[in-house]
Parts: C-alpha cells; structure tokens; sequence
C-alpha cells in the first residue's frame, strides 16, 4: 500500500480553470483535468492527487446553499478515505463557501483547504500554480502523532493559509486578494510552511456531523447617510423574512432615528432575527460604545463582534436553519463555535 498522503481535490470552478471565450473574450470554465496537466509538480510531491469535479463547473457568483451542501456531502463520503481535501473555487464568493462549510462540518478534523487563482491556470504570471500546490502540500502536513496539522476548514492565498470563517476578499486585482482583518494567519509559505500552532482550530467533539440546512429569507442591509427608511420598511415587512443583517458603522453604530428603531422593534418582536455587524474593514462591533448603537441594543438586535460579514450571514443562515428558538440563536451567534468570533 502507498505510504503517500493521499489528498482529495474538489473542482468547482473559478478564474483559476478558465479560458477566455474566443467569441466574447470573458472568461468561461474549462474542464479538470487541463488544470492538473498545469502543474506537474503536484504528482512529483510526494502525495496521492485523486480528483472530482462540478459537471458543469461554476463561476462563484452563482454558487448557493446547495452547492455547500454538495461539497460537504463529497468530504464526508471520502472523509476516511483522504488525508485532507483542496477546494478550487472562484474568489468571489470562496469566503462565503469557506465560512458555511466550517458552520456545516462539526468535529472535523481534517483540512479542508479551498484555493483559487486570481490568473487562470494556464496564463504566464498565474498565482493559480502556487496556490493550488501550497494547498495540496499544507493539506497533506501532519504532525508527529500523525494527526493532521490542519484540522478546520481554511483558505490559501497569498502565500497564507487563513481561517475560512475569518476571511474575506479584499482585492479584484491583487495577488494578495483575500484576507483576514481580524485573525492571525495559520500557516505563513516563504521558503517552508512556517506554521502558526497557537492560532490552530481543534474541535470539541471527535466525529464529524455534518448540517446541511440553510436557511436563505435574509436581508443584508448597509446603513449609509441619507438612506431612505422607507425602501427598509418594505423589506422588513417581508411575511417571509426571517432574518437581518445589519452592517453598521463604526464600533456598530446606526443612525438615531425613531421610525427606524420602531421598524426594527416590530420585525424582531414578530420573529425576526437581527444582527449587527461592522461595515469596517477591520475590528468589531462593540455595543454601546456610542448612544448610536444603543437603539439596536434596545430592540433587541443581537452584537456580531468581530465576525466578517460574510461569517455572520452564513452564520445566521445556518443557525435559522437548525431552529427557530430565539434564545438559542441569540446564545449560539454570540458564542464562538469555530473560530469565527474573538469572545474576550
Ligand atoms: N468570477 C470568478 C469566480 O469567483 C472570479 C475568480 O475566480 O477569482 O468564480
């Protein structure tokens, strides 16, 4: 039997497998297995590459709750069968996928690495090589007890591998295009992978369970100066709507207005769940910092910290999921159940 760590990758699709459409230029899909003919050195490091691929594959802007729970469904069908898994998945949206699949995967402890390019594979000046090599050789990284090292689902970019729930894309240019503002980098690559132990995720429970169920009748809403209350009202009004997403100013401030603090309270009071989370790049809502976040507090609005926004949403989505007790959402969002919220 081979003694090489054999690694899963999951092809979903991306700038990083794509050509440019001779008929109109803009970039489309190409098929899986022209990727991997790109970087020769993955079967020269010493690690077992098997492959799947979406059938059609995906821009990431069209990716939904099925598609996580198609790729959550294919690691736990190979969960004993691999030593980790890498994710191709376009930009966009990867911290979105990245953040749900770390809600959905409970008790995993493998990686689970999802990578991408900004250049497609095939382009001279491609970060698409490094990035989906890094990500086989980090997956395939164990420790002397022969544990993996990762054991959470993360990101590679730029030279980092980065909490998935902590990261977000910060760049439609650069090669650095995806970050985390509020969480230490895992695994930094310069000449060896420099690995960050302290930051490391470890799981609470030893089997993996995996939730699937998101719910999808929320609103994402960034308060800006001059926005007319009354386009809100029509949302939240929504029979449908089950949860908020507010993403405030600041230290999570929202401007102090009384028809919108009344709007807000109705929703809430027939069921709504609201959260606050920062529209700032960096740092975290700190509720009643200023008088400004104290009507949220009031309403009942539920403090989102330091969480992206990217983790709150798939966050709340995945909690609405699973129930509708207001108390345990409220406990749940508040509380950091992988790594995606600093709660000192
Ligand atoms: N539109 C592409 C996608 O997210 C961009 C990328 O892959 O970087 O699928």
């Amino acid at each position: 039997m081979s003694s090489k760590r054999p690694i899963l990758i999951i092809y979903t699709g991306g700038t990083m497998g794509s050509v440019h459409d001779p008929r109109n230029g803009s970039l489309v899909p190409i098929d899986f297995s022209q990727i991997t003919n790109h970087v020769p050195e993955l079967h020269r490091a010493g690690i077992s590459i098997e492959a799947v691929s979406f059938n059609p594959p995906i821009d990431s802007s069209n990716i939904n709750p099925l598609h996580w729970r198609k790729i959550a469904t294919l690691i736990t069908k190979h969960y004993n069968n691999y030593a980790g898994f890498v994710i191709l998945h376009g930009t966009d949206t990867m911290s979105f996928t990245a953040s749900a699949l770390s809600f959905m995967l409970e008790g995993l402890k493998k990686p689970v690495i999802l990578t991408g390019s900004q250049l497609p594979i095939g382009m001279p000046r491609t970060d698409g090589r490094e990035n989906l090599l890094s990500s086989v050789m980090i997956a395939a990284l164990k420790e002397a007890s022969g544990e993996p090292v990762v054991q959470e689902v993360s990101v590679y970019f730029g030279k980092k591998l980065l909490r998935g729930n902590r990261a977000h894309k910060q760049s439609a240019h650069s090669f650095d295009a995806i970050v985390s503002p509020n969480y230490p980098s895992l695994v930094d690559a310069g000449v060896d992978f420099k690995v960050n132990h302290i930051a490391l995720f470890r799981p609470n429970c030893s089997t993996i369970n995996v939730k699937t169920r998101f719910e999808s009748q929320i609103a994402w809403f960034p308060f800006f100066p001059g926005m007319s209350f009354n386009l809100f009202e029509s949302i939240l009004e929504k029979e449908s709507l089950r949860g908020l997403v507010l993403s405030t100013f600041g230290s999570g401030n929202a401007p102090d207005s009384k028809p919108l603090k009344n709007m807000l309270k109705h929703a809430i009071d027939r069921g709504v769940t609201a959260v606050n989370i920062t529209q700032c790049g960096h740092g975290g809502v700190k509720p009643e910092m200023y008088a400004t976040s104290l009507m949220l507090t009031e309403c009942g609005v539920i403090p989102g910290g330091d969480m992206t926004n990217e983790a709150a949403i798939t966050k709340l989505m995945f909690l609405l999921g699973e129930t509708d007790d207001q108390g345990l959402i409220r406990q749940k969002f508040t509380s950091n159940i992988r790594g995606e919220l600093t709660t000192h």
